[in-house]
């Protein structure tokens, strides 16, 4: 998937034309098919600091626009990208039994850290092809970068020795700074336009609710849809929320003045759990019973912020749906991540505080849906929350290798799982 650059503002243009030089997007932001790319998290960049050891690189980075992209697998693993290239990844790995995050540089993200700070860890005399190529080096840590000629290269260790990862021959320059307002400010038009078709198509379908769960997808339909004239917003609550997120329900419906409608379910979680077993990826009874089935005590036209590019399960719905004796429409279901955070930014609106504080998607506290590093972000946001579920898990029979590389996230574990 691509999405439009301006070389010239620096800046990501989600449509034709930017609103800074309006003038014609020059460039391209390749990424990955199901890549969701979005701006760098408070959190995300906090950890990307601490891994990159350069002064010089770090507040080049600090000041200006990260995007990151999703990359396909099992945990988090992202794309990171800078003046409109992939500069290197982000990911959460066992490494030997201890869960951590990891940075590597591309080779040219690598070329631009040169370029900032001059900084190479040693030379490669080679005429020959470089990438994968094992080298003599050794050092500590998780890349080195090194000069070979007029190139650039990123080096790796593995259990055979160092490796070259990869190598960039041309010069990088640092570019004009660009923050997240620039970003905003040129996508106005871009914004405004998916703004005024996303309120005709709720009007179109003469809704009555907004389903609100206080992520930020629900939230933005839900501004929407009160542009649009609809004032009720249903919350289903399934008792396993985070505390900030109940708060953030309850504010935001304020916020719009609108009427808040909480249902939950007769028997709480912890009242069925024992005879439904514990929630997998794989056999999610809880979704089922305490989100769908609490919708369906409601008639007519309700309006849901689920978007094609979350998750493979949604890449295929229409704008419609029908629940029970409910049509559920999705006024955003095209939009990607970036579109949401920008126009949030742009209408300057609050939203929930777990997204600064590590978490990607927002939903019940022990989700299986959860990826390794929010459940154990989770250990240190809200210990209490973490250790009673964990203390749970161990009642059924878990051991710690189940929970702590979470493995009680499936009933029958996919192969790549097994071998943790
Ligand atoms: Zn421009």
């Amino acid at each position: 998937m691509e999405i439009n650059y301006c070389a010239k503002c620096n800046v990501p243009v989600l449509g034709d034309f930017c609103d800074l030089c309006r003038t014609r997007a020059s460039a391209k932001l390749r990424f990955h098919e199901m890549g969701d790319i979005r701006p760098i998290s408070r959190y995300e960049s906090g950890i990307l600091l601490k891994l990159v050891p350069i002064k010089q690189v770090r507040d080049y980075l600090r000041a200006r626009l990260i995007l990151v992209a999703r990359q396909p697998g099992l945990d988090y693993r992202r794309d990171l990208f800078v003046d409109g290239f992939k500069f290197g990844i982000l990911e959460y790995v066992n490494d030997a039994g201890r869960w951590r995050y990891r940075f590597l540089p591309t080779g040219k993200g690598a070329s631009l850290f040169y370029a900032l700070s001059g900084h190479y860890d040693f030379e490669v005399n080679s005429s020959g092809h470089l990438k994968g190529k094992r080298i003599n080096e050794r050092f500590d840590g998780d890349w080195a970068i090194f000069r070979s000629g007029a190139c650039t290269g990123v080096a790796v260790p593995t259990l055979k020795g160092t490796k070259v990862r990869d190598v960039f021959c041309r010069s990088v320059k640092p570019r004009r700074r660009s923050t997240l307002k620039d970003t905003t400010r040129a996508n106005t038009t871009h914004l405004a336009m998916l703004e005024r078709s996303a309120v005709h198509f709720i009007r179109n379908k003469k809704a009555d609710y907004v389903a609100f769960s206080g992520g930020k997808d629900s939230e933005v339909a839900l501004y929407l849809a009160h542009m649009a004239g609809v004032n009720r917003a249903v919350f289903a609550n399934t008792g396993m929320e985070f505390p900030e997120t109940e708060r953030f329900v309850y504010n935001f419906a304020d916020f719009l003045g609108i009427e808040l409608i909480e249902v939950k379910p007769k028997r709480s979680f912890w009242d069925i759990v024992d005879e439904k077993g514990v929630p997998t990826k794989d056999s999610r009874w809880c979704t089922q019973y305490l989100k769908l089935q609490q919708l369906k005590r409601f008639r007519g036209t309700m309006v849901d912020g689920s978007r094609r590019y979350e998750s493979m399960a949604r890449m295929n719905k229409y704008q419609e749906a029908k629940i029970g004796d409910m049509r559920v429409v999705y006024p955003i279901l095209d939009w990607l991540a970036l579109d949401v955070w920008l126009y949030i930014h742009m209408r300057g609106l609050p939203y929930n505080p777990l997204y600064d504080m590590g978490y990607e998607r927002i939903g019940c506290f022990m989700c299986p849906a959860m990826l390794n590093s929010e459940f154990h972000n989770v250990r240190r946001t809200h210990p209490r929350l973490y250790w009673k579920w964990v203390k749970y898990l161990r009642a059924q029979g878990y051991g710690d290798d189940d929970i702590i590389n979470g493995k009680w996230r499936w009933k029958s574990m996919p192969n790549k799982m097994k071998s943790l």
